[in-house]
């Protein structure tokens, strides 16, 4: 859950302004989504709060993704109405109101997921936003929800796949890229205004520009396609780390694999796998062909020696055999990934894989994700390890009295490890510095800043 109360934006308080307090669940993805909101909103002229209590309205942009995120959603509804009372409901569980509605038929209004203009009309019939002419308050890269240094960056909406364990299609609808030039003009925006890493993020990552048969847009001088590898290669002129996220294992993700050899891009790898078992991936509607995925990892490191590979997994999808299982398991030893998120699988609700096999009972799916973590525990320490001695580029996200932290080229925001930093000088948030890599423990890594 982003925090406002942490953002800047909340600088500039006028007194006689409507006052929005704003909770923002779930992914990056609505993250980005609640920005576009809070963006609108304060160039609009409402200010932002951070309590409930004495605001003038409250937006909770929701998460429906599992059932244990629509359960915060709507337990964060719930102390809404309680401290406040005025609440306008948004984002993916939005997509079906009477849910909501059934549990907290007092909110106000109800939107789906990436409706902004909805959000808005709700937000000014039950607020109206006040007639200040002074109202130039956003700078101009929008308001953003993450620490200056770095920023999400979506570009498109939507999904085209129908993995059977997951109903965002259902939500959020077809793949809906925006055009290149659109994506690099934020992009260029939020370089200017500071931001040193970039985090590409959809909910397909290489599908980007199918629906819109890659149509060029003009950025620049050049014409620029809506064709993943085009995006990658134009966004790492930029100056800034750019980081792929949810970056669907289909063929052609080979190709950018050398903008990240050259440097171009960060050599990081987002693609969940969630199995290996051929069957499973079926049953999931996944591309398959466990050989072929191990052939080209290794083909990817041999292009690529440092990249960094994350992905995630799902155990206990229903009817997974002790069989399949262990394929997974082998396949986890065999490739080595650098870092690995595991979920039990959720029946959520409206999932069709919820009827394509036997539930397996919680102990079952509890005793396969303690086998699956300690695994890749063990892989994941053994390749963190190797950076020992090593030299890394090393981004500061925090700075304390002994130690600042912060995160390599191999660790996204949030989701990955970090680098404890000393250093003879005081660091900077946002800083680039070179650290000689002394000591690595299950998670994260321990050395010395030797260039700044
Ligand atoms: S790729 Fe699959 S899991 Fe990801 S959003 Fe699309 S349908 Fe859902």
């Amino acid at each position: 859950m982003a925090d406002i109360a942490s953002t800047d934006a909340l600088s500039s308080v006028r007194a006689d302004a409507p006052r929005i307090s704003f909770v923002s669940l779930g992914c990056p993805k609505a993250l980005v989504d609640s920005e576009r909101i809070i963006t609108s909103l304060r160039s609009e002229g409402y200010e932002l709060s951070r309590r409930h209590e004495g605001a003038d309205l409250v937006i909770v942009n929701t998460c429906g993704f599992l059932d244990s995120a629509k359960a915060e959603s709507l337990a964060a509804i719930g102390d809404a109405l309680k401290e406040n009372g005025k609440v306008i409901v948004t984002g993916c569980m939005g997509a079906e109101p009477e849910h909501i509605r059934d549990v907290h038929p007092g909110v106000l209004a109800v939107t789906g997921p990436q409706q902004y203009e909805s959000v808005l009309a709700a937000v000014h019939q039950a607020v109206p936003p006040s007639h200040d002419p002074f109202v130039d308050l956003v700078p101009p890269q929008g308001i953003k929800l993450t620490p200056r240094h770095y920023a999400y960056l979506k570009i498109s909406e939507g999904c085209n796949n129908r993995c059977t364990f997951c109903i965002i299609p259902k939500l959020r609808g077809d793949l809906v890229s925006r055009p290149a030039a659109d994506v690099l003009r934020e992009a260029e925006r939020l370089v200017a205004a500071g931001v040193k890493e970039l985090l590409v993020i959809s909910q397909d990552t290489s599908a980007y520009g199918i629906d819109v048969k890659y149509a060029a847009s003009k950025w620049k001088d050049r014409e620029v396609r809506a064709r993943f590898l085009d995006l990658a290669r134009e966004l790492g002129t930029l100056g800034a780390w750019v980081r792929m996220h949810y970056v669907y294992p289909y063929p052609h993700v080979d190709e950018v694999i050398g903008l990240m050899s050259d440097g171009v891009i960060l050599p990081y790898l987002d693609i969940p796998f969630q199995h290996a078992s051929p069957t499973v991936l079926k049953r999931m509607k996944r591309p398959a062909a466990q050989e072929k995925t191990l052939a080209r990892i290794q083909k990817w490191r041999q292009d690529c020696p440092d990249l960094t590979l994350r992905s995630t997994f799902i155990v206990g999808f229903p009817g997974e055999t002790e069989a399949e299982f262990e394929e997974l398991i082998d396949f986890l030893d065999e490739a080595e990934l650098d870092r690995v998120g595991c979920f039990k699988y959720e029946p959520v609700a409206g999932a069709p894989a919820n009827d394509l096999g036997a539930a397996i009972p919680d102990e079952v799916k509890e005793e396969r994700w303690k086998r699956f973590m300690e695994v890749q525990q063990r892989v994941s320490a053994r390749r963190l390890k190797r950076k020992v001695g090593t030299r890394q580029q090393v981004i500061i996200d925090s700075v304390g009295p002994t130690v600042a932290v912060g995160r390599s080229k191999a660790d996204a925001p949030e989701i990955d490890g970090s680098v404890h930093v000393a250093s003879r000088r005081p660091l900077r948030v946002g800083e680039i510095v070179t650290v000689k890599i002394e000591r690595a423990d299950a998670y994260d890594l321990h050395g010395m800043a030797v260039g700044f």
